[in-house]
């Protein structure tokens, strides 16, 4: 049971676990640490569950992993009665989805939203944990969960005179939670990452004027989205725990998996039928299920990109717009793919406009609206579709210190260094569930969530029935870990190229160089390790 500790006005309330964030992988931790005896307790700054689907509710969010691929799947029950109504839902859904889930397991009673952590300190002594809210509500626990999620902590640029504007400025991240009107408006959007290619074909649909500032293009596939009818809902129930578990075994937690064979193994012929037929699949399977050296080799990849780029120049009705879309400076897949739905038609219509800020960059951001190296243009509202201060940020935002007052940022300032992603260097009992070079930041992020949360869950239990009260990594194993991780990533094309993946983010001050940020050895062998070190009897932890 929790108990009140402290004598004062603003008495400590004291748990055995303390989890940050009621995302996806908040809720399940609670439970699963719930389901154990412990008392645990959720801080979250939202008003309710859902993490990244409570925040980004920008028009045009939804699914790209398939929704059926996506739900939890450690409870049959939930997993039979729960029906999508698309084969990549739209946000509304996942966030139902969510609470139905929050609902089915009592999760609210160990919530407490409006409840953001501003700082963490490990108290040596105590062997606690002791965080402290932003209204200076206190708490304390012998664990420290980070559920934060790797998307979470949106990053506005830094443009002159943004304060100044005097019409609509949202970001994609913090969306509004009433409705925001496009219709009859002069609307740009900042930024053509996944969300803002989302964004721009939903506001495209109504707005007077759309005009996307495009920094750098992006390679971007068809979702071929479809609704799910009768006989499909009931063929998923029969096959789901079995698509469950193949998504489980696959490389990173969803319905594809790569193509054995190289692009060079078969004829021009077959290879360009092989793309055509993913173009026209739904979801990654361009991405994730293609060649197995589309992402590897760059003369492999240069294959793919051209078949792309045509489909491209195909779609969009202006030849010399159409090769503004095409990135030059990237491989097809060597960043996230965004999915898309009719997004390069979007260019042909006459109320959008494309503005090349790599050509004519934005110099400052007026009252009237955004003025660029050429002109200046009004808009009554701007979307910042600019992105996140990935992985990191979350973390970064809250004040974490470990023994001795060393801040977590600090320590790595160079790089993160963890155990198997999920315990930080010299943070005893606190854990990171998706974080820093953990499988799980490049997965179908439940399938990679729920292993997180339940190697946790049976460290926790192997500690209890163990009369174990302190856990840390040992610097060996952090070492050994940090450099597995990051000689995984040499080979693939994603490391050749600047984007989140690779910690590199031009808003913020010396994020400008790569440093791996996820994890590239596949779900199957990032499973296989974590579970050798619970095997061994967490030998590469010191346990007291
Ligand atoms: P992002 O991929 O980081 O894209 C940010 C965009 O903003 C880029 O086009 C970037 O241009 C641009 N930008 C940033 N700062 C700018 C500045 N100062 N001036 C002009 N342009 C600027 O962020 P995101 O689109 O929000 O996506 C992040 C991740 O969220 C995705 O990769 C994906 O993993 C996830 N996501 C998932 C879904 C889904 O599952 N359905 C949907 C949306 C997002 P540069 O490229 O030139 O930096």
């Amino acid at each position: 049971m929790a108990s009140q500790a402290a004598s004062s006005a603003n008495p400590v309330a004291e748990y055995d676990a303390i989890i940050i964030g009621a995302g996806i992988s908040g809720m399940y931790q609670l439970l699963s640490l719930r389901r154990l005896g412990l008392s645990v307790h959720v801080f979250e700054a939202g008003t309710g569950v859902g993490g990244v689907w409570y925040w980004n509710r920008y028009p045009g969010a939804r699914f790209d992993s398939e929704s059926w691929s996506y739900g939890y799947g450690f409870d049959k029950d939930l997993l039979a009665e729960w029906e999508w109504s698309e084969n990549f839902a739209a946000q509304p859904e996942t966030l139902r989805y969510l609470n139905h889930v929050a609902d089915r397991f009592d999760l609210r009673r160990d919530i407490s939203f409006k409840s953001r952590v501003k700082a963490a300190r490990y108290d040596e002594s105590a062997n606690l944990w002791r965080i402290e809210l932003e209204d200076g509500r206190r708490a304390a626990a012998r664990f420290l969960v980070s559920a934060v999620g790797p998307l979470s902590a949106p990053v506005m640029p830094k443009y002159e005179g943004m304060a100044s504007f005097a019409g609509e400025a949202y970001h994609t991240g913090l969306w509004p939670h009433e409705p925001v009107e496009f219709s009859g408006k002069r609307v740009a959007v900042i930024g053509t990452g996944a969300t803002g290619v989302q964004l721009i074909q939903e506001v495209a649909k109504s707005a007077a004027q759309l005009t996307v500032f495009q920094r750098s293009p992006n390679w971007c596939a068809p979702l071929n989205n479809s609704p799910i009818d009768a006989a499909e809902q009931q063929r998923l129930k029969r096959e789901l725990p079995d698509i469950i578990a193949r998504c489980n075994a696959s490389f990173a937690g969803f319905i594809h998996e790569a193509d054995r064979r190289s692009v060079f193994d078969v004829t021009p012929a077959e290879r360009a039928a092989v793309f055509e037929q993913l173009y026209a699949a739904p979801g990654f399977g361009i991405w994730l299920g293609n060649f197995r050296d589309t992402l590897l080799d760059e003369k492999a990849n240069a294959e793919l990109s051209r078949f792309v780029a045509d489909k491209i120049r195909g779609r969009v009705n202006d030849p010399a717009l159409a090769e503004k879309l095409i990135p030059t400076n990237h491989g097809f897949g060597t960043r996230r793919v965004p999915m898309e739905t009719g997004y390069y038609e979007v260019y042909n219509q006459p109320n959008v406009q494309l503005v090349d800020i790599s050509a004519t960059p934005i110099a400052r951001i007026t009252p009237r609206g955004i003025e660029t190296a050429e002109r200046e243009f009004e808009f009554d509202m701007i979307c910042y579709a600019t992105g996140f201060d990935a992985v990191l940020g979350s973390l970064n935002r809250i004040d974490v210190r470990g023994p001795g007052g060393r801040a977590l940022k600090d320590s790595w300032a160079a790089g993160p260094r963890t155990y198997l992603g999920l315990q930080p260097e010299g943070f005893p009992n606190f854990f990171t569930l998706v974080g820093p070079h953990n499988a799980a930041s490049f997965c179908n992020i439940p399938r990679c969530i729920e292993q997180n949360v339940e190697w946790v869950r049976d460290l926790v239990a192997y500690m209890q029935a163990n009369g174990l009260t302190r856990i840390e990594p040992r610097s060996e194993a952090v070492e050994a870990w940090t450099q597995h991780v990051l000689d995984g990533v040499e080979k693939l094309l994603f490391s050749k190229v600047n984007s989140w993946f690779m910690g590199v983010n031009p808003n913020i001050p010396g994020r400008q160089q790569r440093h791996f940020l996820l994890y590239a050895g596949g779900l199957p062998l990032y499973r296989k390790r974590c579970d050798e070190e619970a095997a061994s009897g967490y030998g590469n932890f010191v346990l007291s």
